[in-house]
């Protein structure tokens, strides 16, 4: 070997690593240095190691070019993103990560995910992450002044991400407009419902009363409307109880079978009315669910009162309990005007109406799905809709069975 093959084999042992190096010394020739460098016979060697340096600290550069370049996106991002190594240190955390977990910048790289998190939940979070692939959850300060949302996710290449988001803010608000809609209804209920009560009285006094017919007019739709108010302010009380969790459930083992026949019972007046058949459909022998009854009670209602309002005459209403896989399943399905696919993921937001104008003929507030949605949950359940425009819709919803 002479000089010059000596020094490319140095030069190259840097670019390939100490493998070649110990390729060549172990016996390797010329031409194994030139099968690895890429280079034909009778090519200059020296040029084609040259070249080869050349394109490693060109990639690097580039490599190190694109580090930066994310890095400086990273810090742009409002959320806090932290990369957790596969021994659960951090290899990297943007600005924001810095910012929510209260460390001067650059302070977090190196620790381990409890130096760094400083709160076990968060890191139990990654080590979920770790051991199944991801990991949500909301975490709020002892203070209760700060409420972080992180999910945490196994990167496909190797260890985790995790992106933590500051939702205190909105928690806030969330917690104010739940405060003043609370108010404001209880503040409203006690006028309205005397209002209620002089315009039934009223209403009631009109039969074989001398009035002209344009103030008995006038009486019956204050009526009307006054009823509607009522209504619409009891459903936000409700609804502000339920999602505050300020309405404790009062539970008990709740016969499926019999809450389903009363449900019906109460609405079948207004069916007949409406010219709707209504009809209870329950599986034998039903296991008992553990639940509130009036809350439950209140569930079907809603669902059951829907289904006869958006039926035309002629239709029909079943109410079906069964018993699925530990749960219980109860659907209400109608042959009504149905709901378009657009709208069936937001027919559970509150104050949320398909067709403002067909709903305005039928009434209603847009709160009695929300409070389902929340009653079902606070059951541990889940509620669905299948529905297909002017053929009907089948409200489902799943509650665990009680073991007795
Ligand atoms: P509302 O008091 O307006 O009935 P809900 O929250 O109970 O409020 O329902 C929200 C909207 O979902 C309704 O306004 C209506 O557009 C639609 N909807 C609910 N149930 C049905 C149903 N069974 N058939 C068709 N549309 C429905």
């Amino acid at each position: 070997m002479d000089e010059l093959v000596l020094a490319f084999i140095a030069a190259l042992s840097i670019v390939t690593g100490a493998a070649l190096l110990i390729a060549v010394v172990r016996g390797g020739t010329l031409e194994r240095l030139r099968e690895i460098l890429g280079a034909p016979r009778g090519a200059d060697l020296e040029a084609a190691a040259r070249r080869a340096l050349d394109d490693r600290e060109t990639a690097e550069w580039e490599a190190g070019r694109a580090a930066a370049d994310t890095t400086y996106l990273l810090d742009l991002v409002g959320a806090g993103i932290i990369r957790l190594d596969p021994d659960l240190r951090v290899a990297a955390a943007n600005e924001a990560a810095h910012v929510f977990l209260d460390r001067a910048s650059g302070e977090l790289v190196g620790l381990s995910a409890i130096e760094a998190l400083g709160d076990h939940r968060i890191e139990s979070l990654a080590r979920r992450a770790h051991e199944v692939g991801w990991a949500n959850g909301e975490i709020a300060g002892g203070d209760g002044q700060q409420t972080l949302i992180v999910r945490a996710r196994r990167s496909p290449i190797e260890g985790l991400w995790l992106v933590i988001e500051d939702v205190s803010e909105l928690r806030r608000l969330q917690r104010i407009r739940a405060e003043f809609i609370d108010n404001l209804s209880h503040e409203l209920r006690t006028p309205l419902t005397t209002v209620r009560l002089l315009t039934e009285t009223l209403a009631r006094d009109l039969d074989g009363s001398e009035l002209p017919p344009r103030i008995r007019d006038g009486i019956v739709k204050i009526d009307v409307e006054t009823g509607h108010l009522v209504q619409m302010v009891n459903e936000l009380l409700d609804l502000s109880r339920i999602e505050q969790g300020s309405a404790p459930l009062h539970l008990s083992q709740v016969d499926v079978g019999q809450l389903v026949r009363a449900s019906v019972e109460r609405l079948a007046l207004f069916a007949e009315r409406q010219g709707v058949t209504l009809r209870a459909d329950v599986e034998d022998e039903l296991p008992p669910v553990r639940g509130d009854e009036d809350r439950l009670g209140q569930l079907l209602i809603n669902l059951l009162h829907n289904a006869v309002k958006f039926s035309d005459a002629g239709g029909a209403v079943t109410l079906r309990a069964r018993r699925d896989d530990g749960q219980i399943r109860l659907s209400v399905e109608d042959e009504g005007i149905g709901i378009p696919r657009s709208d069936l993921d937001r027919v559970f937001e509150r104050f949320y109406k398909v067709d403002k104008a067909r709903v305005g003929v039928r009434g209603g507030t847009g709160l009695g799905l929300a409070i389902v949605r929340h009653i079902a949950e606070s059951h541990g359940g889940r509620v669905w809709v299948q529905s297909e425009e002017g053929r009907g819709s089948t409200f489902t919803v799943a509650i665990p069975a009680s073991e007795v």
